[in-house]
């Protein structure tokens, strides 16, 4: 059944968005949401509830090692290829500096 344009806006006086209501941390100062610990710092009712810092340090060390295990595995592969390709015209080079 057709709906009138009347009855389409009345049903979507309703959809607007409403800006978030924020709270500002005790502890350093930023927003965070009400009822929510601070994302910047980890505090939450002037109480440290989440060691951010160690977190993020946490964080990084395992993205270091997760880098240094692909440039590992990259370097496994790589070689073998490079050999190949750089042996023969290395031993050329050797060869002519031999005979000189
Ligand atoms: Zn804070």
């Amino acid at each position: 059944m057709r709906h009138t344009r009347s009855h389409t806006k009345n049903r979507r006086s309703h959809h607007a968005l409403k800006a978030p209501a924020l709270a500002v941390c005790a502890n350093c100062g930023a927003s965070h949401r009400p009822h929510h610990m601070c994302l910047e710092c980890g505090f939450y009712k002037g109480r440290q509830v989440m060691d951010l810092a160690a977190k993020k340090q946490a964080r990084e060390a395992r993205l270091q090692a997760k880098k240094a295990m692909i440039t590992a595995q990259n370097q496994q592969v790589a070689p073998s290829e490079a050999e190949e390709v750089s042996a023969a015209p290395v031993g050329e080079a050797t060869d002519e500096k031999k005979s000189e």
